[in-house]
C-alpha cells in the first residue's frame, strides 16, 4: 500500500481511524489525486478506485452516507450485507466491526467517535448548518441507544477550516454564536469568522466527553494544501474521515 495513505492517523480508543488527504490516489487535475466523492465532477471510475484504496488501507468495506448538511443520523443494521452507500444522512453509527464508516469533507469538520467499552463507533459531517442543527448531539444520542456512555467516548475532529480562516458575514457570526457561543471568531485579518472546531469541542464536552479524549490537533484545510478545500478552490475533491472498530 502506498505510504501516502493515510494522511493522518489519529488515536481513537478501540478503533482504527484515519483521515485521507490529497495524496495517494489515481485522480488528476482539480481532483488530484485521492478524491472520494461522486457528484463533484470527477470520473466515477477514478472515485471507485480511490475508494477501493482506502478500503484496503482500513481493511473493510467503506460505508458512505449521502450527505446533505442535515442533522440526521443513520444507524446501520446490526447484521446482513454491507449497506449500499445511498443512505441520506450526515452521520453514521454502528456496533459492527466488519465495515468502516466514512464521512467526506473539504473544509467542514470530519468527526470520528468511539466508545471502546460499549463497542460503538460513529462518524459525523459537521459543517456550520449541521453543527448548529445538532448533528453531534444526535450522533451521541444514537450511540447512547446502542449502549455508549459519553464519559467513555473518545473523539477526533480532523482537518478542517480553522477559526482564523473561516470568514463569514457579520450577521451569520451573530446568529451562529447565539446558538453556539464558542463558534464566535475573528479572522487573522480581523473580520467576522466562525470557529467550528471550538463549537464542536464545546458540544462534545458539554455532552460529557472528557476534554482530554478530544483530539483536534489537525491542519487547517485552507492553509494546508495536503487536503482538499472548497474555500480555496470551488472545483475540488473531498477527503474522508474513516473509522472501524478494532
Ligand atoms: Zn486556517
Amino acid at each position: 500500500m502506498t505510504s501516502a495513505l493515510p494522511a493522518r492517523a489519529p488515536r481513537l480508543r478501540g478503533a482504527r481511524a484515519l483521515f485521507t488527504g490529497r495524496a495517494g490516489g489515481v485522480g488528476a487535475g482539480d481532483y488530484a489525486t485521492l478524491n472520494l466523492a461522486r457528484h463533484v465532477g470527477d470520473e466515477d471510475g477514478v472515485v471507485d478506485r480511490n475508494r477501493a484504496l482506502v478500503a484496503a488501507e482500513i481493511g473493510a468495506p467503506l460505508v458512505f452516507a449521502e450527505q446533505v448538511h442535515s442533522p440526521d443520523v443513520h444507524v446501520l443494521p446490526e447484521h446482513g450485507p454491507v449497506p449500499v452507500p445511498v443512505i441520506t444522512a450526515d452521520a453514521l453509527v454502528t456496533r459492527r466491526s466488519d465495515v468502516a464508516l466514512a464521512i467526506m469533507v473539504a473544509d467542514c469538520l470530519p468527526v470520528l467517535l468511539s466508545d471502546e467499552t460499549a463497542g460503538v463507533i460513529a462518524v459525523a459531517h459537521a459543517g456550520r448548518a449541521g453543527l448548529l442543527g445538532g448533528v453531534l448531539e444526535n450522533t451521541l444520542a444514537a450511540m447512547a441507544e446502542l449502549g455508549a456512555v459519553a464519559e467513555q467516548i473518545s473523539a477526533s475532529i480532523g482537518p478542517s477550516i480553522c477559526g482564523s480562516c473561516y470568514e463569514v458575514p457579520e450577521e451569520m457570526r451573530a446568529d451562529s454564536s447565539l446558538v453556539l457561543p464558542a463558534t464566535w471568531s475573528l479572522t487573522r485579518w480581523g473580520t467576522p469568522a466562525l470557529d467550528l472546531r471550538a463549537g464542536a469541542v464545546s458540544v462534545l464536552t458539554g455532552a460529557g466527553l472528557p476534554a482530554a479524549e478530544i483530539d483536534v490537533d489537525h491542519p487547517c484545510t485552507l492553509e494546508c494544501e495536503d487536503f482538499f478545500s472548497y474555500r480555496r478552490q470551488a472545483r475540488t475533491g473531498r477527503f474522508a474521515g474513516v473509522v472501524r472498530r478494532r
